[in-house]
């Protein structure tokens, strides 16, 4: 074994991961990237087709991003947040402020003004609790402000965010040390308990047969708050597909729907984007038009995030993961003028927002997210992206000729595949059995990495993948299941 692989066996505690069934196989060391592509220390190639846990968007070793970090490197590398401002932090958050409110400038009072820095998604969705509930301490007389999130939801495992998740898994040991929050059902068309359709080998949200029960169940949480005189100070939710819960889509018109009730109700709109954010919803381009590149003029600038596609606007917006392309931690809450003016006040009245982390707002982080940013409003960047979108709709439908494939799902470039023991009845694998897990490793086998959520594959590949190698993708994870399941 390499000596790099036994220093890592020897002293490194790897997050979410069984130590003991990392020991029983030497690891994957890496050591260099180019764009879709990582590089171990034996040489070997793998293609990073869940873009190093959701983080990559433009490849490995962008050119753009290595310069706007060796300018930034040249100058400084970090001065602190506190007391201090910084040139890439202040020009970086005028950008995000400029994109965070979508295509069509929103009224002044839809308008996401603030940007709050810290360090991943974790914190992006602790500080947004935060300010929710102070803000909703402040605007009523409420003690204990309360917060709805969807079943199955991950936002985080810091303890705040861990209290919006709904992952028994990975959650139950914490229960001692977290506040109650409300769950409402995701609409999870799949396995959705209202939907009278038979499997099909079509993504169930297709044909699916309901009367939107998903939406009626929202209606009633909020109704029930109401009935004691209460409402929720925020309804935390993630656009268009819920990552960590098992790539779950929403169905069209769901977000717009459940965001209207949730403000009849006087609750914030906190959308979680950490993973949805800076492209991954796709660009909503109905014609291959944008692909041609002597129509460069025509390109039209899409929407980065995924409330955007459903005409949302939240009152609070956590980014992280992509931000700086996959290079650095860095992550932000984006908050709407009339949170941030609650906590205005004298010093002495000490309304201010007591939070922040020695590294907010890295001069480094804020450089490659502002190299990052550029590239994503790009012709070249939106062209790949809508190419890339294209590819995986033609190259998933391979899998449905598999047994244990139950459902494929793809919201812009985003793909969930989970596996069942039989398609036609649905029946699930038992965790115990690690479906998901041996299906990976037999794909990284073949060279090509990502990691399961259960028995879900995730493909989330890098913007820069070419067609060939998100074919290679979609057919290892074809020849994988081949292997695993016979
Ligand atoms: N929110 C969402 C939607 C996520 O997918 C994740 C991470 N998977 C987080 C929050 C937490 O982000 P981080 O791991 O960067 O703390």
């Amino acid at each position: 074994m390499h000596r790099l692989a036994r220093l890592d066996r020897k002293y490194i505690w790897h997050p979410f991961t069984q130590m003991r069934d990392w020991f029983k196989r030497e690891p994957i060391t890496i050591v260099a990237g180019e764009g879709a592509e990582l590089r171990d220390l034996n040489g070997r190639r793998y293609l990073d087709a869940n873009s190093s846990i959701w983080t990559n968007l433009h490849g490995h070793n962008h050119p753009a991003i290595n310069t706007a970090l060796r300018q930034q490197l040249a100058k400084i590398a970090h001065s602190s947040a506190l007391g201090l401002a910084s040139e890439p932090a202040s020009l970086l958050a005028e950008k995000l402020v400029a994109v965070a409110n979508g295509r069509n400038p929103a009224r002044p009072a839809r308008r996401l003004e603030k940007v709050f820095f810290s360090d991943d998604g974790s914190t992006a969705v602790e500080v947004a609790l935060k300010l929710a509930y102070e803000f909703a301490r402040r605007r009523g007389n409420v003690k204990r402000p309360k917060f709805l999130s969807l079943a199955g939801a991950y936002h985080g495992d810091t303890i705040g965010a861990v209290a919006l998740g709904h992952v028994d898994l990975f959650h139950k040991a914490y229960a001692g040390l977290l506040f109650k929050t409300d769950q409402v059902m995701s609409p999870y068309c799949y396995r959705c308990p209202f939907n009278r359709a038979k499997p099909e080998r079509a993504d169930a949200r297709q044909y699916r047969k309901c009367n939107w029960e998903c939406v009626g169940k929202v209606e009633q949480k909020f109704a029930a708050q109401k009935k004691r005189g209460q409402t929720y100070a925020g309804f935390v939710f993630e656009p268009l597909m819920q990552g960590a819960a098992g790539m779950i889509p929403q169905p069209p018109g769901w977000l717009r729907q459940v965001a209207g009730i949730a403000r009849n109700h006087g609750a914030l709109l906190i959308a979680d984007e950490v993973m949805t954010g800076f492209g991954r919803t796709g660009t909503a381009a109905t014609t291959a038009d944008n692909l041609s590149p002597s129509k460069s003029r025509t390109i039209f600038a899409p929407n980065l995030f995924g409330c955007h596609h459903e005409g949302v606007q939240p009152d609070l917006l956590c980014l992280a993961k992509g931000m700086t392309g996959g290079y650095l931690p860095m992550a932000v809450t984006l908050a709407k003028r009339r949170i941030f003016d609650a906590f205005l006040g004298e010093y002495e009245e000490f309304k201010t927002f007591f939070h922040g982390h020695s590294y907010t707002a890295n001069q480094l982080g804020a450089a490659a997210s502002l190299a990052s940013l550029k590239l994503l409003q790009s012709a070249g960047s939106i062209r790949s992206r809508i190419r890339l979108e294209k590819d995986l709709r033609q190259e998933l439908p391979a899998l449905w000729s598999l047994k244990n494939v139950g459902d494929v799902r793809q919201v812009g470039l985003i793909a969930g595949i989970e596996l069942v023991r039989d398609w036609k009845t649905r029946e699930t694998f038992d965790l115990r059995e690690r479906a998901g897990i041996r299906v990976c490793e037999a794909m990284a086998r073949r060279g090509v990495v990502t990691r399961p959520i259960g028995n879900v594959i995730v493909l989330m590949p890098p913007y820069c993948t070419t067609s060939a190698q998100l074919h290679r993708m979609v057919k290892t994870l074809y020849d994988a299941c081949r292997e695993t399941f016979g």
